[in-house]
């Protein structure tokens, strides 16, 4: 680690100290935390995640980092402030937000996400930290330094959207959780998991686009040879809203006790927005829920799903049989075609 990636994580330490007191025992902090108990938070759990208050101050963090010796374009490449256009000047990046720090596997504070006390303004209701030396949000996992011994405990993570969620599952006891930063799942992310555990539970917004995400996520954990299970939240709903709105106790045994397997979930999703009244709907249905089925189903799962399919689109099990055998066999020969090379002419020829 260089000494200025250091010095960046001791500054993003500071920034945390100050806005966790600014929330915590100031005036100006009040409306914020009159925000956060409406939305559940223990004292508690805002110590432990040492959420803060950003001031509307355009210089109150970068007087302080000044003050304190650190140099102020350094602080900038960190992402706690900008410079100004064309001037050796800097400000705050983060004003009238409600800071939560984000830290990496160590537990050292690299970037923070602002929330905006209301999202009746213009201004975008978060925002997060730049990619910076010490923060990259494809390899950050929110909450992986807590919830690592937890993860191996399980065996088993669940995956989220926001690091709200992530905090509403604390509150509901469940700790193996993590979250993105507001963008989608990466193969990084994923290999970090894979050195914990095997098996995750994606637990997205129960939104049109928390299901793309869904799906993205779930075909990316599959090539990696990950188990891979879906917990669907009811409509518009994210985990937070459904803990907030039916508890802790229900979030657990309703949801996450109960996700589907990928292939039920990806039937799911080739479902959506489909009438099998119509014959179309119901061709193109069935030929994109066989083609899930080559590489990630066993016999018995296409048995089960199989006849279930034959059960809803009206058409016989035996012909849906046949036709993934087609596209079975279709990819069998285009994979052989990709993946073995023809043996060259003088290719060494073994004597034993
Ligand atoms: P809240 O409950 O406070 O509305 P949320 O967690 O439900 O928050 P979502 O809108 O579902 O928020 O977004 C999920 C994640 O996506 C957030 O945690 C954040 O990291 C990211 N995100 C959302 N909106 C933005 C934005 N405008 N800019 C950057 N990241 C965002
Ligand atoms: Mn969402
Ligand atoms: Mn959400
Ligand atoms: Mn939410």
């Amino acid at each position: 680690v260089s000494k200025e990636e250091t010095r960046m994580k001791e500054a993003h330490t500071f920034a945390m100290n100050y806005y966790h007191h600014l929330l915590l025992n100031t005036e100006e902090g009040e409306k914020a935390l009159h925000y956060l108990e409406e939305r559940g938070f223990s004292r508690e759990l805002i110590e432990q995640y040492r959420i803060g208050w950003s001031l509307p101050n355009w210089d109150a963090l970068t007087t302080l980092l000044e003050r304190k010796g650190f140099n102020l374009a350094e602080m900038a490449q960190s992402g706690l402030l900008i410079q100004k256009e064309n001037k050796n000047e800097y400000f705050d990046r983060f004003r009238e937000r409600i800071m939560f720090p984000v830290r990496d596997e160590a537990g050292h504070v690299i970037a923070f996400s602002g929330r905006v006390l209301t999202t009746e303004t213009q201004d975008a209701k978060y925002m997060n930290s730049p990619e910076s030396p010490i923060f990259q949000k494809s390899k950050v996992l929110y909450n992986l330094d807590v919830a690592r011994p937890i993860i191996r405990k399980k065996h088993k993570v669940i995956v989220m959207e926001g690091f709200m969620d992530v905090m509403a599952a604390a509150k509901a006891g469940i700790m193996n959780t993590v979250a993105t930063m507001g963008t989608s799942l990466t193969k990084e992310h994923i290999q970090k998991l894979k050195r914990l555990t095997d098996s995750v539970i994606l637990c997205y917004d129960g939104d049109g686009a928390g299901l793309e995400a869904a799906k993205r996520a779930s075909q990316l954990l599959m090539e990696s040879k990950v188990k891979t299970e879906i917990a669907i939240l009811p409509d518009q709903m994210d985990p937070d809203d459904f803990v907030q709105k039916n508890g802790a106790e229900a979030f657990e045994k309703q949801i996450i006790e109960r996700p589907h397997a990928y292939l039920a979930f990806m039937m799911m999703v080739a479902r959506r927005n489909k009438n099998f009244q119509f014959e179309n709907d119901t061709l193109q249905y069935v030929q994109e829920v066989l083609e899930h089925f080559v590489g990630n189903s066993s016999p018995v799962e296409r048995d089960l799903y199989i006849r279930q399919l034959a059960k809803e689109t009206n058409i016989s099990e035996d012909a849906i049989y046949q036709q993934f055998r087609k596209i079975e066999g279709k990819n069998l020969k285009q994979n052989s075609r990709q993946q073995a090379p023809p043996v060259a002419q003088n290719a060494p020829i073994s004597r034993k």
